[in-house]
């Protein structure tokens, strides 16, 4: 085989055969196939799409391509929540508490943020003393002790699609389904879940921008999940706004929190419930109605409160930070953003605003570089609300004047006030099951 006949033959758009798929992983973990191979045959398939025989044998070759999580020594069903990543997004510090607390466990693996979203490990880390990278024993023990354990992603897990993923950034080839599917799939079947609830983001601030392909990504995600033997749905949310009130790592922790102790932002808690009541749900915890009682209690309760404590204890945190008046440290440079008329809150772009919250120091704009936890965005209004002039809009935090300058203009060219009140929509779009 040779690996320019195989970009020919995508190019032409004809399938490839399993082996043909196999080559070229291979090959390219291997370094037998150049990065300039590569990125013509990831732009081929930009193009010209995979079909679902291929999509399945990419998947299994980014899967084969490194180590597998073995989970059987956590006791029960173990369900897994995964966002394909937004703005604002601290559903899984809710959610898997509630599945926890409702008697669920939850062995979960999570990445870092790049680019304009934010990451669940960054935000853990913004926890003093938070652990994320536990040994496999550990985890699974803190997983059948407590219900729900989050850590770094450990082991050598998906080599391809470390490779792949970082040539895809850099050659404009991330936006392609099938390389979406097989990236977020090779990953959640090593991590070893029996069922896997996917909040599959929608809107300015996500992967999908339009409704219509955050659809055909859950489908094509709920149909890799189901051959490989996984109970799968996904939830499509939305993502033209940021999710609730907070952009940052120790924002959103804090944010987090509000919503466990029972106040916080109604778009938070209405995704997290519905997350959450999705996973009790493919383990069997009752019927639809059921589970979102449960989960509703868990929550008005504290017990998913208590179980998000316990996890952090258990992963070497003095929970006095997160019982502490007013949550965790923020930066200390705060600037705040007035509204220049009176009028309703008509747009905030959430892509603008994740990167105006990279500006301040919250995100990365390449991998390796360093987060300040306490920088972010903090807005006072969401789409709908009526401001009057002069009134506070939103407030930046950073650590430095000349960062906070920089991100004023991405923030303001996020906002839109108009004289009528926007068409309301919904945090939660569809199901997909
Ligand atoms: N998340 C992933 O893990 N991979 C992608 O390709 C896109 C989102």
């Amino acid at each position: 085989m040779r690996i320019v006949d195989l970009i020919e033959k995508k190019k032409r758009s004809e399938p490839l055969s399993k082996s043909e798929i196999e080559f070229v992983v291979n090959g390219f973990v291997d370094g037998m196939v150049a990065d300039y191979q590569m990125s013509a045959f990831l732009m081929a398939v930009c193009f010209n799409g995979m079909d679902d025989e291929e999509i399945w044998n990419l998947t299994q070759a980014m899967l084969n391509s490194g180590d597998r999580v073995d989970l059987s020594k956590v006791e029960g069903i173990t369900v897994d929540k995964h966002s394909t990543g937004g703005v604002g997004d601290k559903v899984t510090f809710v959610a898997v508490p509630i599945a926890a607390a409702c008697g669920v466990k939850v062995a979960k693996m999570s990445g870092r943020g790049l680019g304009f979203t934010g990451g669940t490990i960054d935000k853990l880390e913004a926890i003093p003393g938070y652990r994320t990278d536990l040994p496999l024993d550990e985890f699974v023990k803190i997983v059948n002790t407590v219900g729900l354990s989050n850590v770094a992603q450990m082991g050598n897990l998906c080599p391809a699609d470390k490779k792949i993923y970082a040539l895809r950034d850099v050659t404009g080839t991330v936006d392609s389904l099938p390389l979406i599917v097989s990236s977020i799939m090779s990953k959640k079947l090593a991590t070893g879940a029996d069922c896997i609830v996917f909040d599959v983001k929608t809107g300015s601030g996500s992967f999908c921008p339009k409704i219509e392909d955050a659809v055909k990504l859950a489908e094509k995600l709920i149909y890799i999940g189901k051959r490989a033997g996984k109970k799968v749905s996904a939830i499509i949310t939305d993502m033209e706004q940021p999710l609730g009130y907070a952009i940052g790592n120790a924002l959103e922790v804090n944010e987090a929190m509000d919503v466990l102790k029972g106040s916080g932002s109604k778009d938070v808690v209405e995704v997290c419930v519905a997350v959450a009541s999705e996973m009790l749900f493919l383990a069997k915890k009752g019927t639809l109605d059921e589970c979102k009682k449960l989960a509703g209690n868990a929550l008005k309760t504290r017990a998913a409160l208590e179980k998000f404590r316990a996890m952090t204890k258990a992963h070497g945190v003095d929970v006095s930070f997160l019982c502490k008046e007013g949550g965790l440290t923020l930066s200390s440079v705060k600037t705040q953003i007035r509204a220049p008329k009176s009028g309703y809150i008509c747009r905030e772009c959430a892509d603008w605003l994740g990167k105006a919250a990279s500006l301040l120091g919250a995100g990365r704009m390449k991998k390796g570089d360093n987060i300040d936890f306490g920088a972010g965005i903090k807005l006072h209004k969401k789409c709908g609300d009526f401001v009057k002039e002069g009134e506070v809009l939103v407030t930046l935090y950073s650590s430095e004047g000349a960062a906070a300058e920089e991100a004023v203009g991405a923030v303001k060219a996020a906002l839109r006030i108009g004289k009528e009140p926007p068409k309301e929509r919904s945090a939660i779009l569809k199901i997909v099951r």
